[in-house]
């Protein structure tokens, strides 16, 4: 080889390395505004854990009974929940006495573990997720009272698909109100996605039928069934939920690939109540947890996880797509502690 080969050989690798080092550059950068962004969504929830401990702590001033009452108290406060904030206040006492901890200054490190650990227990990246399969069409139900954000969280996801290369279609199975439809209208022209509706007042269950089938026909990717959330009884709502149920297993037997029931972050302990009602209609394979920028109770978090089996699969941290996220336990906790 001569030499000014070698020297352009060399060149090439040179440009090729500098240009894998800016790409990671790059994607470090992303990575930690995303997490940067996360921590400002969920402020609210982090002042009333990280400045109420603080203030807890300094009110009490050395580590006793009192100390530990009120940090319960906070907990509760902060929408933990009675049992699991108990719970987490009993293992603090046994870690206190097991380390005799006389510090103040070492207690936040302790809660922030248990809680850590509370929350990663069983907790799986894999099948904690939404993730969808080779499964095609792969059809999520969604389910949850009025209000709590199913139309936009189906909007968001739609827009995530579609931007993924996948067809999607959305099936308008809230036809109590008008509406409803309406504004699952828009967010499918947003998101480049189909439709299926029919008028206002339909039978859901023959909405469902004839999005799936069309969906099978068309070979689309992902079908995400928008259902209503008023009824004029919990008793019909329930009724309905399981019709459609069984018209999706009509037609695809194995189908919905996910049942997700979206609750609303601010309503506190009634997304636990909600959670548990739901599960018994239809089997649900994860929750929505949205509004949590506009709380400062993000402890439910915590409860939903000392309650139920059911996992926090994704969270709203806002209106707009971005605002849809994958939930990560140790994103979360560094959110609200760190
Ligand atoms: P649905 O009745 O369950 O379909 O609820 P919608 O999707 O219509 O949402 C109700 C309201 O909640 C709308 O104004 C949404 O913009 C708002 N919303 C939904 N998710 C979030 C979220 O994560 N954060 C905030 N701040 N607002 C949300
Ligand atoms: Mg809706």
């Amino acid at each position: 080889m001569e030499l000014n080969q070698i020297i352009f050989a060399l060149i090439v690798i040179a440009i090729i390395l500098i240009f894998f080092i800016i790409i990671q550059k790059i994607r470090k950068s992303v990575l930690k505004n995303e997490k940067e962004n996360l921590r400002i969504k969920l402020a609210k929830t982090k002042n009333s854990f990280l400045s109420k401990i603080a203030e807890i702590i300094k009110l009490c001033g050395k580590v006793d009974e009192a100390l530990l009452q009120d940090l319960e108290e906070m907990l509760i406060q902060a929408d933990v929940g009675i049992q699991a904030s108990s719970d987490i206040i009993d293992k603090l006492r046994k870690e206190i006495k097991l380390n005799q901890i006389s510090q103040t200054a070492e207690i936040q490190k302790y809660l922030e573990e248990i809680i850590r650990k509370l929350l990663l227990e069983d907790y799986s990246k894999e099948s904690d997720h939404l993730k969808l399969t080779t499964k095609k069409p792969f059809v999520i139900l969604f389910a949850g009272v009025n209000g709590v954000g199913k139309t936009t969280t189906i909007g968001k996801l739609a827009k995530r698909f579609t931007d993924q290369g996948k067809t999607v279609i959305m099936i308008a199975a809230d036809t109590f109100r008008a509406a409803a439809i309406e504004q699952l209208t828009i967010w499918a022209e947003r998101a480049g996605a189909e439709i299926m509706r029919q008028q206002h007042g339909a039978d859901p269950s023959a909405v469902v039928y004839d999005g799936i089938t069309s969906a099978i026909k068309k070979q689309i990717d992902v079908v995400m069934i928008d259902t209503a959330g008023r009824q004029h009884t919990k008793v019909n709502l329930m009724n309905e939920l399981s019709k459609i149920v069984r018209t999706i297993k009509k037609i695809v037997p194995e189908a919905p690939h996910e049942t997700l029931l979206v609750v609303d972050a601010t309503t506190g302990q009634n997304a636990l109540a909600q959670a548990e009602i739901f599960d018994k209609a239809t089997k649900l394979s994860g929750i929505v947890l949205t509004k949590l920028d506009g709380t400062a109770k993000g402890g439910i978090v915590i409860a939903i996880k000392h309650q139920l089996k059911i996992p926090i699969k994704l969270i709203g941290v806002g209106e707009t797509n971005e605002d849809l996220r994958d939930f990560d336990v140790n994103e979360f906790v560094e959110a609200i502690f760190e």
